[in-house]
């Protein structure tokens, strides 16, 4: 038998921040994932911390924002590839009144470092904003595709990482101890997003409610080529449009709470190419389409720590908002509170799960 401290289930955004806090303190690990169901692949990577459709700070915007970019940074020197990149954001203005709203907005204490507190005209005429834009400051996006493909690998290295599907079955739990398969651990982490629909330790029910806890959100992607379009900024109007490389740009998403497949749709592909073609008049080509599942909650917090009845099953779910913005402060919580006895905020403990 092979023992260590952690038994990491999942290498979506929730694992992979926890495994580096296991690493940072020198925490011996082994991580089981096979990437079916990978909601970070899919996701745009966007590190934004505005609301922008109302103009509100988001959860923690500054804390979430300060750590994730440094985590990235970091973590993109560590592995030896371009993993972050800093760009703008620009919100398209719909009306004069959201000019307004948004000029009130960069005024607030809690925003001002955020949204630049003036009217930028529009000199891209292939993009359709008669009343210009807003700029969002410190932002930014990740690449998620290549720091899954090359995290997997660098654990691999490590064998550190079991490309296979863990069995829950196999799983025994006591109160000292985690036994799965050859392998002693001292706690196991569940990062399993949507998948813990399967997971049998994870509450499937709210008891009042009856509603799931983990609700599946299902968001897909298009991928379109324009030369012409020359668009340097990440852009918001009803899509989000990423620049990727170059003429390339990643458009969407979409908002499905009744599908729960991955497979991409056909209604999902001309709902956003009827509305792109509302913000650009420029030709595209869609060269791709991408889909995948948000674990959101009812209360759009994550569900972080244990249940009353054993220490050694930690969760690390619930991370459909904002997941790649929130993901390596909130691993540093849950660390702190497994390792070093720090308390979880209430918002984001999943005990709260009781009351509901
Ligand atoms: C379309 C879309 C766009 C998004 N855009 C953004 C964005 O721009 N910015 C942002 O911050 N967030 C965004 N998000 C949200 C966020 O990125 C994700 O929801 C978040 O990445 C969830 O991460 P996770 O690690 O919890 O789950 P996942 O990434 O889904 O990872 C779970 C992993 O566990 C594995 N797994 C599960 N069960 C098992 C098992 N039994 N055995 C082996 N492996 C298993 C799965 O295969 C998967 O690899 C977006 C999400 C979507 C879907």
């Amino acid at each position: 038998m092979k023992e260590i401290d952690y038994i990491v289930v999942g290498l979506g955004i929730a694992g992979i921040t926890f495994c580096e806090e296991l690493e940072k303190n020198k925490k011996t690990f082994i991580v089981y994932d096979t990437g079916n169901v990978s909601s970070t692949k899919v996701s745009a990577g966007v590190i934004n911390p505005v609301v922008l459709k109302r103009f509100t700070p988001v959860w923690n915007a500054k804390e979430h924002l300060e750590t994730s970019i440094k985590f990235y940074e970091k973590l993109a020197i560590k592995l030896g590839i371009p993993l972050f990149e800093k760009m703008s954001m620009l919100r398209i203005f719909n009306s004069i009144e959201e000019q307004n709203n948004w000029m009130v907005a960069s005024d607030k204490k809690e925003l001002e470092f955020f949204l630049k507190p003036k009217v930028i005209k529009n000199k891209n005429l292939n993009i359709n904003a008669p009343f210009g834009f807003g700029e969002v400051n410190n932002t930014g996006k990740v690449n998620p595709v290549v720091l899954i493909e090359n995290y997997k690998n660098y654990l691999l290295k490590k064998k550190q990482l079991k490309n296979e599907v863990f069995n829950y079955n196999s799983l025994r739990v006591t109160i000292d101890e985690v036994f799965y398969k050859d392998v002693i651990s001292k706690k196991i982490v569940f990062c399993d997003g949507v998948s813990a629909k399967n997971n049998p330790y994870f509450p499937s029910k709210t008891k009042i409610s009856n509603a799931p806890l983990v609700i599946p959100n299902k968001g897909e992607y298009i991928y379109i080529k324009s030369p012409e379009l020359k668009l340097y900024s990440m852009l918001k109007a009803s899509l989000f449009m990423i620049p990727l490389t170059k003429d390339l740009y990643k458009v969407g998403a979409t908002y499905d709470r009744e599908d729960h497949s991955v497979k991409t749709t056909q209604n999902a592909k001309e709902e956003m190419i009827n509305k792109l073609k509302t913000i650009i008049n420029c030709n595209f080509e869609v060269v791709d389409q991408v889909a995948g599942i948000r674990p959101t909650t009812r209360d759009r917090r994550p569900f972080l720590g244990t249940l009353l009845d054993c220490e050694n099953k930690v969760f690390f779910n619930g991370l459909g908002t904002r997941g790649i913005t929130s993901a390596p402060s909130l691993a540093k919580s849950l660390y702190d509170y497994i390792e070093n006895d720090l308390e979880l905020p209430k918002e984001m403990d999943i005990k709260r799960y009781y009351k509901w």
